[in-house]
């Protein structure tokens, strides 16, 4: 059983001029076994620091935390078990890559021909078997990335901790490596968590998701429940890329009225805001929840916006079409095949089935 555990775990730092940083900030989650869980958010937002308290390399100013059944807190990062992989990959230059693999186990007191069928077994589940006599200088950024990982494989480790692995990479190579290591995710049968800024990357890999922001957990959940309901602003505008728009809106019966239009709740939509009748909103819309009339087979009734377009970009089977709604710009993604183009009128259908709407107070979702 690998489950790990954080339980109102609180980190906090001493910095020369600010006084004290609050880096976690009461943090609960369990990483179920087997899990791969993704931290992802901005930079300095504490997923780092949550990660190197899981693996003992920094301790948390209070709270728990528990590897498997075992409490944690005051075991050295060697016997916990397990075994980290670092955005520079942390490879010793003067080593073969065959010695950098079984460093680790040779300073356990591993017998040699234990931590030779490893490191083969290794190599042979990252297909690195040719790279094993060379020295890290001689590989690329790709190589040596699996070079880490295949360091970590051999210590068979109860968790893998992964900070940023694929940062240094090209973004052909990182994608090439994301399919990869879901590969290995599910070979190795192990719990993987895993830091990222790249929200993308979290939404690829991660079974789960903790979504963090200014040391505080936002929402844990699948990568589609945090799509199709962000608990907050925050996540919402994280998640999905271009983010979602947000209006400026009120509620009105079955309308919401924005500064240049109104549109009609679906029934259901009517039904759960009710008791928001009357107040002031922020209406969310993803991007690609807004579609040009001129692609749909049958013209909607209403929530059809009739705009010229600021700004055409080209992605190419998709364009981000950029216009105004009084003050708020509001970006779309469409299919290339509307042929939009900027400067000119454009009729655009807005998918209110797909909507959300946020407290502007408590940027919560309603
Ligand atoms: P990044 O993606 O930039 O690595 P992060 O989300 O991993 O960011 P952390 O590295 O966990 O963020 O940092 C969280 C906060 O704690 C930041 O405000 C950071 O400046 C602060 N912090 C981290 N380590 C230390 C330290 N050793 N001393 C002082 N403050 C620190």
């Amino acid at each position: 059983m690998a489950e790990v555990k954080f339980e109102n775990i609180v980190k906090e730092f001493e910095d020369e001029n600010k006084g004290k940083v609050r880096a976690v900030n009461d943090a609960s989650f369990t990483v179920k076994d087997k899990e791969f869980l993704v931290f992802v958010g901005p930079s300095g937002c504490g997923k780092t620091t949550s990660l190197r308290m899981v693996a003992g390399l920094e301790r948390q100013t209070s709270g728990n935390v528990y590897i498997g059944d075992r409490l944690v807190n005051k075991v050295h990062p060697k016997d916990r078990d397990i075994a980290m992989v670092f955005q520079d990959y942390a490879l010793y230059p003067h080593m073969t890559i065959r010695e950098n693999l079984g460093f680790g186990l040779k300073n356990l007191k591993t017998p040699k021909a234990e931590i030779d069928a490893k490191i083969n077994e290794a190599a042979s589940i990252l297909s690195i078997e040719n790279l094993l006599d060379r020295k890290p200088r001689e590989l690329s950024g790709g190589q040596k990335q699996r070079i880490a990982v295949g360091r970590a494989i051999v210590r068979n480790p109860s968790v893998f901790l992964f900070d940023e692995p694929l940062s240094n990479l090209d973004a052909k190579l990182r994608v090439q490596m994301r399919v990869e290591l879901s590969e290995l995710h599910k070979r190795l049968g192990a719990t993987i968590i895993y830091v990222t800024h790249d929200q993308v990357e979290a939404m690829t890999l991660g079974q789960r998701i903790v979504v963090m922001n200014g040391g505080e957990i936002q929402q844990i959940a699948t990568p589609e429940e945090l799509y199709e309901n962000p608990s907050n602003m925050f996540v919402a505008g994280f998640i999905g890329s271009p983010p979602m728009n947000f209006i400026k809106a009120r509620l009105d019966g079955n309308k919401l009225h924005t500064a240049a239009n109104t549109f009609i709740l679906p029934d259901d939509k009517v039904a759960l805001y009710k008791e928001y009748d009357g107040e002031q909103v922020i209406f969310g819309i993803r991007p690609e929840d807004i579609l040009a009339t001129k692609l749909l087979n049958k013209q909607p009734e209403n929530n059809v916006v009739s705009t010229n377009l600021k700004v055409v970009e080209h992605l190419g089977a998709e364009l981000l079409i950029y216009f105004d709604n009084g003050d708020d710009q509001i970006t779309g993604r469409v299919s290339a095949d509307a042929k939009l183009k900027a400067l000119e009128p454009v009729e655009l259908y807005f998918n209110l089935n797909k909507m959300q709407l946020f407290n502007p107070d408590t940027q919560e979702r309603i």
